[in-house]
């Protein structure tokens, strides 16, 4: 038993009031420790279902976010999977211990330093970068899907560009005050589009995302 094991089937319990509903999601939202993630000053405060600050002007995204975004993503075990925007690597976390193989990039060289710590910490394989997500990753591309933690302006093609065939891209786009989350899965050469409304993100900064000084 940890002091934070309450708080967190408390958080799981909301997050299922919510409408999560993906038990493997719920599962692995109920056995990762939150509060590793966040400073320690915060760490009273890590099973709130609230984004909180992780230094850098960066933020851990809010539970919900994060389960939503995940069961959009909809991922099976051994998928592909690339993250833009590592952050504090909670949700590289919760890909992983899905089963999936995860490729992260993070632009701010702190934040993947002490995030791959954590993976090293924890024992899980997850390759991680530093660099401008918008571009993708190449090398290891198609991904079964992408899913980008801070919100752009437009969706970057070179990303949508990295899906498998079948594959999805989840991504937040909107101004710099909220964004609407899409979904877009790719068919061959063509990409089909839904969206959500109602999500506020850290931006997307880079050469296809927002610019530095905007
Ligand atoms: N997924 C993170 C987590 O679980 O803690 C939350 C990420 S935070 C909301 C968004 C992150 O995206 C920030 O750490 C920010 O530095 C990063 N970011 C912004 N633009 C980026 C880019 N072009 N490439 C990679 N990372 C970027």
């Amino acid at each position: 038993m940890s002091l934070f094991d309450d708080d967190r089937s408390k958080m799981v319990e909301l997050l299922i009031k919510k409408g999560i509903k993906n038990p493997n999601i719920l599962k692995v939202m109920s056995e990762v420790e939150r509060h590793l993630f966040v400073p320690s000053y915060s760490r009273s405060r890590a099973y709130e279902d609230c984004a909180l600050p992780i230094g850098f002007e960066q933020t851990i995204s809010q539970p919900y976010t994060v389960a939503v975004m995940t069961e959009l993503l909809i991922p099976l075990k051994d998928d592909k999977i690339l993250e833009i925007g590592t952050g504090s690597g909670y949700q590289s976390v919760i890909l992983s211990k899905l089963g999936c193989r995860v490729f992260t990039i993070e632009r701010n060289s702190d934040l993947a330093r002490s995030s791959e710590e954590m993976f090293k910490k924890l024992n899980l394989r997850i390759a991680s970068r530093v660099g401008d997500g918008t571009l993708g990753w190449k090398e290891y591309a198609p991904f079964n899907g992408i899913i980008v933690t801070a919100g752009a302006p437009v969706v970057p093609e070179k990303l949508q560009n990295q899906l498998i065939d079948g594959g999805r891209l989840v991504i937040p786009v909107g101004d710099k005050k909220t964004q609407t989350l899409i979904v877009i899965d790719r068919e061959g050469d063509k990409f089909t589009q839904k969206n959500i409304d109602g999500f506020k993100f850290v931006p997307l900064i880079g050469k296809e995302g927002w610019k530095e000084s905007e």
